[in-house]
């Protein structure tokens, strides 16, 4: 068979992520009750090997705790708050919040992917009354843009090319979102697959946006920002991943040369964030994963090959980011 089209090699990328999350929920790794229901024949599908369970459950951990920190001090500052993801896929992570104890702080999520994933996304929110009693009422959930958009009170689900210039495409979301809440940008394996022009031109619009003041209020919002993504492709682990992606037809226009778990902070400090950090997975499964977390994940598969693990993880990372509009806010010196 012939390889898929780059953008439909891209797409594609999602059904491995929700594959993968599907299968460390299936070990027990993470507890996630909606994936299943964006996965066609879930009860089917093979588990992947215990190396990519592991590094899906140090990736679902690091950014589940970078959000429900950024939920519990919006809560604790008694604001409402916002979350847009880009790139969002099969993401379920607005189910989980809102089937969770920080639902109550979330205002508006809203979900941005190509037209083709959102639609499929979309179906699959209709076709599942887990998913759908999530949303509201069915009377408050419409669909929109001949099925390729969905809105419900809090959760909105829109298509887009990240790639286009934000003057095209993000005009809808100035109804959705309001510039004087704190705003959480999430970009989970995204970012890879445009151009650092493309990614810069989305980040600079959200900064923008919430450096306007409210026309309601006349505040800014605290903007926050969480990027997965892979880097340091270079050494000869690195270019086999590379490779290994190029094969499907997956082009990198995102993968930056010689990055390092330092420089990667610059995404967000070029825009004008006042603070960032970057993790590798390796470290944060070295450092902050929880003891008695490592004790019981480390019972649910062989895993022989740690050093393999540590060389794959120390090529993902995860970088967070905040830019407060005035000195005020706990946020940096929290989080
Ligand atoms: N964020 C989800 C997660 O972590 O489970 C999905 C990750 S998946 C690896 C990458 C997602 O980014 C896919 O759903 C893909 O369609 C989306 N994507 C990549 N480039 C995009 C673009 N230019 N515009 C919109 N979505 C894009």
């Amino acid at each position: 068979r012939a390889p898929p089209d780059g953008d439909a090699a891209i797409r594609a990328t999602d059904s491995d992520a929700a594959l993968a999350r599907l299968s460390a929920v299936q070990k027990q790794y993470l507890a996630d009750p909606f994936i299943r229901h964006f996965v066609p024949r879930a009860h089917l599908q093979p588990p992947r090997p215990p190396l990519i369970n592991v590094g899906t459950y140090v990736r679902a951990e690091g950014i589940d705790k970078l959000v429900d920190q950024w939920l519990s001090l919006a809560e604790q500052e008694g604001t409402d708050c916002q979350i847009v993801s880009l790139g969002a896929g099969s993401d379920t992570r607005f189910w989980r919040i809102s089937s969770g104890p920080r639902k109550a702080s979330l205002k508006a999520y809203v979900e941005l992917d190509f037209p083709e994933v959102t639609m499929k996304k979309a179906m699959a929110i209709r076709k599942s009354k887990d998913l759908s009693a999530v949303l509201g009422s069915p009377d408050e959930v419409r669909l929109a843009s001949g099925g390729m958009a969905l809105h419900a009170p809090t959760y909105h689900l829109i298509p887009a090319d990240l790639r286009k210039p934000p003057s095209e495409i993000f005009p809808p979301l100035a109804g959705l979102l309001s510039p004087s809440h704190p705003t959480l940008l999430l970009f989970e394996c995204v970012l890879v697959y445009m151009s650092s022009a493309a990614s810069a031109a989305v980040i600079q619009w959200f900064v923008d946006y919430f450096s306007t003041p409210s026309s309601s209020d006349g505040g800014c919002g605290v903007l926050g920002g969480i990027v997965y993504e892979m880097f340091g492709l270079e050494d000869s682990f690195g270019r086999v991943m590379k490779a290994n992606l190029q094969a499907r037809n997956v082009s990198l226009p995102g993968a930056e040369p010689y990055q390092t778990a330092q420089s990667l902070p610059s995404r967000f400090l070029q825009h004008g964030f006042t603070m960032s950090n970057a993790l590798t997975l390796r470290d944060i499964r070295r450092a902050y994963v929880d003891p008695a977390e490592q004790e019981r994940i480390s019972h649910l598969e062989m895993l022989d090959e740690i050093e393999e693990l540590e060389l794959v993880l120390a090529h993902y990372a995860i970088t967070w980011g905040v830019k407060l509009p005035r000195e005020s806010a706990a946020l940096q010196a929290k989080w």
